[in-house]
């Protein structure tokens, strides 16, 4: 049978910074449905390349597609609204509005009237948040943040979430919770998600390959017990 066409296919990415190469020839591809992670040690242009795929960063060289369309040229807003959704390392909700308002806020761009209520409901539902539905978000917990963070960037359903350092930070039992709640978003809704993430063991729990990225290119890709195993993935981290 023919290979199903990828998602996402980044083709021979390059971005430089004044003499620096941050992201340096850089094809990636993310099957639909996927649950993939990126990792690799600080510096290694993990955020710089979660950046060119949103449209954040202009690349020096390459193209970009998306469900089988160049999405190169397209602002960060267009490529949202093709399916491709993103939650960067900064949090990006409205302090001083409940959790419930920031919901309604995302979720408001795709349904309305009954619908909307509905969506809200599974969305409190779906992210653990329904006791904190009238909480501020400035008072909420690093840990709900995250997840209300990751409920407003699943708002629109897109097809492939992008998530940076989401469990940065976070107890041993935040980082479960989350990796389980990401599993059961991909396999109910079937989106495809591509995690930047150091935490080891939630690497292992979420992703069924990760791709190694090291001085701006991939390094290797694979499951993980493979690529822990790679005498290079232990190279490149050992010299961190
Ligand atoms: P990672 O997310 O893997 O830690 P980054 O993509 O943030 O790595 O950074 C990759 C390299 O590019 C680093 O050397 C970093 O200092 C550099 N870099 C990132 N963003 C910029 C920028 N806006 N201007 C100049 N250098 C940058
Ligand atoms: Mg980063």
């Amino acid at each position: 049978a023919a290979e199903p066409e990828p998602l996402l296919a980044t083709d021979a990415l390059r971005k430089e910074f004044g003499g620096l190469t941050a992201t340096d020839d850089v094809s990636l591809t993310v099957s639909p449905g996927e649950r993939r992670c990126l990792i690799g040690p600080n510096g290694a242009g993990k955020s710089t390349l979660l950046s060119l795929i949103t449209g954040q960063l202009d690349p020096n060289a390459g193209s970009i597609r998306f469900a089988g369309e160049a999405i190169d040229g397209l602002s960060p807003h267009e490529r949202i609204d093709r399916g491709l959704s993103v939650k960067f390392q900064v949090p990006s909700v409205y302090g001083e509005f409940s959790t419930r308002e920031n919901l309604r806020l995302a979720l408001q761009r795709r349904v309305s009237g009954e619908e909307l209520e509905d969506a809200i409901v599974d969305s409190l539902s779906r992210f653990d948040l329904a006791d904190e539905e009238y909480v501020e978000a400035n008072a909420l917990s690093h840990g709900q943040k995250q997840r209300l963070e990751i409920a407003m960037a699943s708002a629109l359903d897109p097809a492939l979430l992008l998530l940076d350092e989401p469990v940065a930070g976070l107890s041993v039992e935040e980082t479960q919770r989350i990796a389980d709640l990401l599993i059961d978003l991909n396999e109910s809704v079937g989106v495809a998600l591509l995690v930047i993430e150091h935490d080891m063991k939630f690497v292992r729990a979420l992703a069924e390959r990760v791709t190694v990225l090291h001085q701006g290119s991939i390094l290797i890709e694979g499951e993980m017990e493979n690529v822990a195993d790679d005498p290079a993935v232990r190279n490149v981290y050992l010299g961190e």
